[in-house]
């Protein structure tokens, strides 16, 4: 897709980056991505996915705004409080950038409807609550061929994750088993900090940025944990399980990106 004026104009900074180019610029912009969840983490990936020219955008999210989101997920305002955090989301990204497609999806993200749904991306970034959703975003782009970026925030620490299914180990390669339901505390729960969220979600929208443009190589099989109490890193290598059930099965050839 060719670049115009104004868009030379708005992506100046980023493509005049030594590894960016024009062309990079342009597959961005013909470029798919899918957020699951508008929340912690959905709000700084949205945010720099529009701003950097993702040419579609798929927002999903099935909530309602609430008081309690606002100190942490910067796409919603105080009078968005009980609208549909998917179309709250929306206008707001619409506004950021108003030349690319936005598709709003006031919707839960389950089994029966996650394949229709992230069908036709170029990327999909889960930023959901939930390890059920987790895993069937995780099933759904290993059955799609279609790479993937896990986060995931809980108190001071964080944990980021991209993946190319048939390629790189996935989420349930590395970790295979659903823990079980109440045994992990939920942000409800153990509280969560926003700079923290931002933090993950900052780097889940950099390493879609570099899956969909290939001017950087993404951390592939590879777990980023962050504790954000001491701004440390914890790099954790993984690979492919032959017997994974959600990607064992997915030829390498049938990849994009
Ligand atoms: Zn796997």
């Amino acid at each position: 897709m060719t670049l115009t004026d104004a868009d030379l104009e708005r992506y100046s900074r980023q493509l005049v980056l030594p590894e960016w180019s024009g062309a990079a610029q342009a597959r961005l912009k013909s470029a798919s991505a899918v957020v699951v969840g508008t929340g912690a983490l959905g709000s700084p990936v949205l945010t720099y996915l529009a701003g950097a020219g993702v040419g579609r955008l798929g927002v999903v999210d099935d909530g309602e705004v609430e008081l309690s989101n606002l100190p942490r997920q910067p796409l919603h305002f105080t009078p968005d409080v009980e609208v549909n955090k998917a179309v709250s989301a929306t206008s707001k990204l619409q506004l950021m950038n108003p030349t690319i497609m936005i598709e709003t999806f006031p919707a839960r993200i389950e089994e029966f409807n996650a394949e229709a749904i992230l069908a036709g991306a170029d990327v999909v970034v889960d930023c959901s609550d939930t390890f059920a959703t987790r895993y069937v975003v995780n099933d759904a782009c290993c059955a799609l061929g279609t790479p993937l970026v896990e986060g995931g925030v809980l108190g001071f620490d964080g944990l980021v994750m991209p993946i190319k299914p048939g390629e790189s180990a996935c989420y349930r390669c590395a970790f295979p088993t659903e823990p079980p339901e109440g045994s992990v505390p939920s942000c409800r729960e153990a509280g969560v900090l926003g700079p923290v969220a931002g933090i993950v979600g900052s780097m889940q929208a950099l390493e879609a940025l570099k899956l969909l443009t290939g001017a950087v190589e993404p951390a592939l099989d590879r777990i980023v944990q962050i504790d954000a109490r001491n701004l440390e890193q914890t790099v954790v290598k993984t690979s492919r399980r032959p017997d994974c059930t959600a990607c064992a099965r997915v030829p390498a050839a049938t990849q994009s990106g």
